[in-house]
């Protein structure tokens, strides 16, 4: 039986033991792995005598203390802990326990992927492994020795360097590391298995050499060649941006097929999920791509923001997610264009941040209550805790923010801090006060930001009146003004001018007099704070906006601005006559001489994830008949342009720089345009059918399952044909099945479940098939019927048994029914009441549905 009690951020405290090192051996064996553990422990007061470590589905086989074996009436076994008696101020404690790895379907802990050994620790996985104190603000230094099989495990990693190794009787060999860093449990890791080796070296600034090793399965080698030029442009880019230094000899990845995230910053030994290493022109799209590079970047980041000074206790989370995703997406904009990135860091935010900081599971970017840590990793912890991050760089300016980071790393090097304790470096590195900034830390929700404007036409003053509600959560229902950045521009003919406006109350206004007329403002340029904005503004403002203001951010929010405008109207009234200005106005975008990367983001309307936010409660039919309505419309109006440039760029052979990649992006944009006119359906076949990358192959077969054309499933049938055998293809294989757009869709959905290929103990899988239709069918997931829901609510009652976290994820999307309708609403939580009467329900899904049926 699982225990639901939550935990309280207010009731933290410091253990009173500190672990200061801990030898590891592992005697790896498919169902029977030996741990022994020998760590020396030391009192913090001379009252504490009694030490629980945390453990979890263990066998214990033997416990010593100070080398006496102890008796089970020594000490107190709890499913969940272990208790001891200390007596001495400094002692040795021993323990062996037995672990099944084979039969760890949830993938936390030791278990295994393919036929590799390997492990998860973070959030709380280390106590499957041994018990020990498992919880970040405990660091110890970790010597681990791995005896496995050697010819099924040539390779046996962990954490630093390797001090020792050897062969034994049996055709076992061992190997052991020493990792001269102390760290928390969750940065420690283990893998064995038989791999295909990349190397390189990588010399820092100081003239330290860094060896690099990215290990991958048997056959993949020539795949791994684009991580390791993201990973030593990680290391360049942080030493010039930081000052930021790798401080080990060897820097390891090791790439596996079963993982539940997206990567594991352990430390000097990085755990990949196979879909952010593995990548060439014919298995991967652009946005693996550069989705391959900025996860290598976030995981290298974590080395210093993270591990080098880690987390305090569990609600500190954002402390190293939100600055590291930071970290990321300002090293993706320097990679890459900077407005094509800051642009998709803001669709994940309005598609699904928003969704679920107004949602049941609503919480602060520092969580004040946790059930289970592992729903914590969320899209507030992680990106809006970067927004946070971003306004602070914001305010204080790049200068300062460099000056801060510096303070901070000298400060806490080494040490298990909070957020408050990186504010305070930022504060006083830039002389600013941050009191009041903090509450972003604590306060959950979206801010609402109305704006008014008027311009005084006697005394030619242009005043901006801005409001902020902060409307309440379920988490918590009295919320306070934050201080918000609103970056600005006035856009008149005596030119365009940017301000910085701080908002620190419910309202405020600000008055402008340098003005012969009204001038046009551009609100939230670079969208310099996470808030809705309600803002009305003319299309002619809108257009003007379009191609006059000098952030590109603000030139392609005005677009969508003009799309949800006219998706409103179409929702009111589906005979709504959508004026053809709407088509001039976008003629001249597409003519414009911006990069292609960034037209082709402008002709991406908001996606209906998006929408939904805008227009909840909606009924998700009419919604998707309105996106479709603009589409094809916008479709007939530019037809002959997207025509001309979808043959401008048909016929290029692939290259991997970014003109190229400009390129496909807007050539793709419109075909996806073209391929909602049937009179074009047969130009995806011939796409695919003369496609030499993934990125067109991909989008050929995009559209025509979202079209739901003819071809369709023999362009599919082909495609599993040539990559039946390609894991990560295959993934988007299921995918496309799962969006294709027929009436067929459920007994196609029965089928795929049963399909050869098909596993829900494999979480990329389950993902690109279950994660898929949810997300990406949106028509077929809502259908009147419920039997999209129902299909859902299925598959995570079976994965409450195999892997908790998964289903945990894939629940989302039916907790937040209140988006939708009222009937809509019923036939979602009939679900829910139907899973959460599971007799052995998961304290990952119990605190979702708990919330969500309150
Ligand atoms: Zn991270």
């Amino acid at each position: 039986m699982s225990d639901f009690t939550a935990r309280y951020l207010k009731d933290y405290r410091p253990s009173e033991f500190t672990i200061n090192t801990i030898d590891l051996t592992f005697e790896l064996d498919d169902h029977k792995t030996i741990v022994t553990s020998e760590m020396s422990v030391t009192k913090k007061s001379t009252t504490a005598n009694k030490l629980t470590l945390d453990g979890e589905q263990l066998k214990l086989i033997a416990v010593f203390y100070n080398n006496q074996a102890l008796a089970p009436s020594d000490y107190q076994l709890n499913d969940d802990s272990l208790t001891l008696s200390i007596i001495d101020c400094e002692s040795t404690i021993k323990i062996i326990t037995e672990i099944d790895p084979v039969n760890n379907t949830s993938l936390e802990g030791l278990f295994k992927s393919g036929g590799a050994f390997c492990t998860q620790c973070e959030a709380e996985g280390f106590r499957r492994i041994t018990y020990y104190l498992d919880r970040p603000d405990v660091m110890a230094r970790f010597t681990t020795k791995v005896i496995a099989d050697k010819t099924l495990y040539p390779f046996l990693l962990s954490n630093g360097n390797k001090v020792s190794s050897g062969t034994l009787d049996g055709n076992f060999h061992y190997v052991t590391w020493e990792d001269p860093f102390p760290k928390p449990s969750y940065l420690f890791a283990v893998v064995a298995g038989d791999f295909d080796l990349l190397t390189d070296s990588y010399v820092t600034s100081s003239g330290r050499d860094v060896r690099l090793e990215i290990f991958v399965d048997k056959g993949n080698k020539d795949k791994a060649h684009h991580a390791m030029a993201s990973l030593k442009h990680s290391m360049r880019w942080d030493e010039d941006t930081f000052g930021l230094e790798y401080d080990l000899d060897i820097y390891m990845i090791v790439a596996v097929d079963f993982f539940n995230m997206g990567a594991m910053e352990n430390k000097g030994l990085n755990v990949f999920n196979s879909k952010f290493v593995l990548a060439d022109k014919e298995t991967a799209t652009d946005t693996d791509y550069f989705n391959i590079e900025a996860v290598i970047a976030h995981e290298y980041f974590h080395n210093w923001t993270g591990n080098r000074v880690t987390c305090r206790d569990w609600f500190q989370l954002s402390l190293k997610e939100g600055l590291t995703v930071f970290r990321d997406q300002q090293f993706s904009a320097d990679m890459h264009s900077a407005a094509v990135t800051r642009i998709q860091n803001v669709r994940v935010l309005r598609s699904q941040q928003f969704a679920e900081d107004a949602g049941p599971m609503s919480h602060p970017i520092r969580p004040e209550k946790v059930i289970e840590m592992n729903n914590f990793y969320t899209l507030t912890v992680y990106e809006k805790g970067a927004e946070v991050i971003r306004m602070l760089h914001t305010l204080v300016g790049q200068e300062q923010f460099k000056q801060g980071i510096d303070l901070y790393f000298k400060r806490f090097d080494g040490q298990a801090v909070t957020c408050e304790d990186f504010i305070n470096a930022m504060a006083d590195a830039a002389s600013i006060d941050l009191t009041l900034f903090k509450r972003w830390y604590s306060q959950s929700g979206t801010p609402l930001l109305t704006v008014e404007e008027n311009f005084d036409e006697q005394s030619k003053e242009y005043t901006l009146l801005v409001k902020q509600t902060n409307h309440p959560t379920k988490d918590q229902q009295v919320k306070a003004a934050l201080h918000i950045p609103i970056a600005i521009e006035l856009i008149s003919e005596c030119g365009t001018k940017a301000k910085l406006l701080e908002l620190k109350s419910n309202s405020e206004q600000w008055h402008f007099n340098d003005f012969k007329t009204k001038p046009i403002v551009g609100f939230l340029a670079g969208f310099s704070a996470p808030v809705k904005v309600n803002f009305t503004q003319s299309n002619n403002d809108l257009a003007t906006i379009m191609t006059k203001a000098d952030d590109e951010f603000l030139r392609w929010d005005a677009g969508q601005k003009l799309y949800v405008d006219t998706i409103a109207k179409l929702i009111a009234d589906e005979n709504y006559q959508i004026p053809l200005q709407l088509i001039d106005i976008l003629a001249v975008q597409l003519k414009s001489d911006s990069d292609l990367a960034l037209i082709a983001e402008q002709f991406t309307l908001p996606n209906f994830h998006e929408l939904v936010e805008q227009f909840k409660p909606v009924n998700p039919i009419v919604l998707l008949n309105a996106i479709e309505q603009l589409k094809t419309f916008i479709a007939q109006g530019l037809q002959d342009e997207f025509l001309a440039i979808y043959k401008k760029h048909a016929d290029k052979i692939y290259q991997n720089h970014a003109d190229a990649i400009g390129e496909r992006a807007i050539k793709n944009m419109a075909l996806s345009y073209l391929m909602t006119l049937s009179s074009y359906h047969d130009i995806a076949e011939q796409q695919y059918a003369n496609s030499d990358n993934m990125t067109d192959s991909l989008a050929s077969l995009n559209s025509a399952a979202t079209n739901g054309i003819a071809a369709f499933d023999t362009m599919m049938a082909s495609f599993e044909k040539r990559w039946s055998r390609t894991a990560l293809v295959m993934d988007k294989w299921f995918s496309l099945q799962a969006a294709y757009k027929g009436n067929d869709v459920f007994e196609r959905l029965t089928k795929l479940s049963q399909h050869p290929l098909f596993s829900l103990k494999n979480p990329n899988r389950a993902r690109s098939l279950i994660g898929a239709f949810t997300h990406s069918n949106p028509r077929f997931f809502h259908c009147s019927t419920g039997k999209g829901y129902q299909f859902l609510a299925d598959q995570i009652c079976k994965l409450n048994d195999i892997n908790p976290q998964i289903a945990s994820r894939l629940i989302t999307s039916l907790i937040q029914f209140k988006d939708f309708d009222k009937n809509r609403q019923e036939l979602m939580k009939q679900q829910l009441v139907r899973i959460s009467t599971l007799s052995s329900l998961s304290k990952d899904l119990k605190e979702k549905l708990d919330a969500a049926l309150s």
